[in-house]
């Protein structure tokens, strides 16, 4: 299909225009591609023309309804589009025609609570979420909050940025909030779309890293990016494992999506620790009391990152420290990559690409 609109639009050309997306329309059910009027940009709002998006985990949960709190179909999920600003809303003077911006889960916040003025924007209660509460990256088109969408670093590849807008970032800043410091041993458990890109950036900060994963080739993947010990929970006792090896690590980050790997984090620590969970797969973990207040751990949730959390994992991308690895498909695909993503059959990250559509 053609689509009219240009580079120069403008809010009245843009009206009429059409897009392509892939809309949830019912929970469960195949995702339908569809044809649908291009959003105006609002007051506050950019319209972007995506180039690419990744395709994360949430975007599955967003489709299957399994989360308590529920997106309302029809909608459009992604959350790590990137594209070209090609129309403003009113009130926008921080963007122009032309910026190349990406779109997050963290869509926008009320930059008014407790939480926002205290630099975690992240649990704003008011937030809108992309892909989720609002129509997000799965499309031709998508809006942006001018205010919170991310701007993206000079020569970036449209490719390999979209997979920091959430995978990166949500990474980035469950390291940080580790508080393991340079030197001390990170143990990353799960090397997926997010675990991948673990290992790259806590090297990049100066953790050494365990790699934990139940498939040899992620572990081998794990080894290639700089895991110095690589751990298989299927066939070893990892905890036993990290013990002997190195005495225990001095932080956890839990990307894993099976529930299992939440138990056992707490196994491969040594006291102190804190064990961080990035990953949300339904369901509970024990969590053994009596080892938390003896070892004196933490564990503790982290969701996404801040705009400034965002801005320090593009900086890192931006200075060829981390290189997600991605498998290009077409929006067409989307059903497709969704199975393969409950058979956890995806090495890196799947990037949908848009550039042939128009
Ligand atoms: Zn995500
Ligand atoms: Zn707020």
């Amino acid at each position: 299909m053609t689509e009219t609109l240009d580079t120069t639009g403008t809010p009245a050309e843009i009206a009429g225009s059409t897009m392509r997306a892939a809309v949830v329309t019912e929970f469960g059910a195949a995702l339908q591609i569809s044809e649908l009027g291009v959003p105006l940009p609002g007051h506050g709002q950019a319209l972007v023309k995506l180039e690419t998006t990744g395709v994360c985990h949430t975007d599955l949960h967003a489709a299957q309804g399994d989360w308590p709190v529920k997106p309302q179909p029809p909608f459009i999920p992604g959350h790590e589009g990137y594209g070209t600003v090609v129309a403003l809303g009113e009130g926008v003077d921080d963007l122009q025609v032309g910026d190349k911006v990406g779109n997050a889960w963290l869509w926008s916040a009320c930059g008014e609570c407790e939480y926002c003025c205290t630099g975690w924007e992240t649990l704003c209660e008011s937030q809108r979420n992309g892909g989720y509460s609002v129509n997000g990256s799965f499309g031709t088109y998508m809006l942006v909050d001018a205010a919170y969408a991310a701007r993206i670093p000079d020569g970036a590849d449209p490719l390999e940025v979209a997979p920091i807008l959430c995978a990166g970032v949500t990474v980035y800043k469950g390291l940080k909030e580790s508080e393991v410091s340079p030197g001390q041993w990170v143990a990353i458990s799960g090397i997926g779309g997010l675990g991948h890109l673990a290992v790259q950036y806590a090297r990049s900060m100066g953790m050494r890293v365990v790699a934990v994963d139940i498939d040899e080739s992620k572990l081998a993947l794990a080894r290639e990016l700089g895991a110095e010990i690589v751990l298989n929970a299927r066939t070893a006792d990892v905890a036993a494992e990290a013990h002997k090896a190195i005495g225990g690590v001095h932080g956890v980050l839990v990307t894993a999506v099976h529930p299992q790997a939440f138990g056992q984090a707490i196994g491969l620590v040594r006291r102190g620790a804190t064990i961080v969970f990035n990953g949300l797969p339904p369901g509970d973990f024990p969590a053994p009391i009596f080892d938390i207040v003896l070892k004196r751990l933490t564990i503790r949730g982290s969701i996404v990152g801040t705009r400034q959390d965002l801005t320090e994992a593009l900086d890192f991308y931006a200075r060829g420290l981390i290189k997600p690895r991605v498998t290009v498909a077409r929006l067409e695909d989307v059903n497709d990559i969704f199975d393969r993503m409950r058979r956890g059959r995806i090495d890196g990250r799947m990037v949908i690409d848009y550039r042939d559509d128009s």
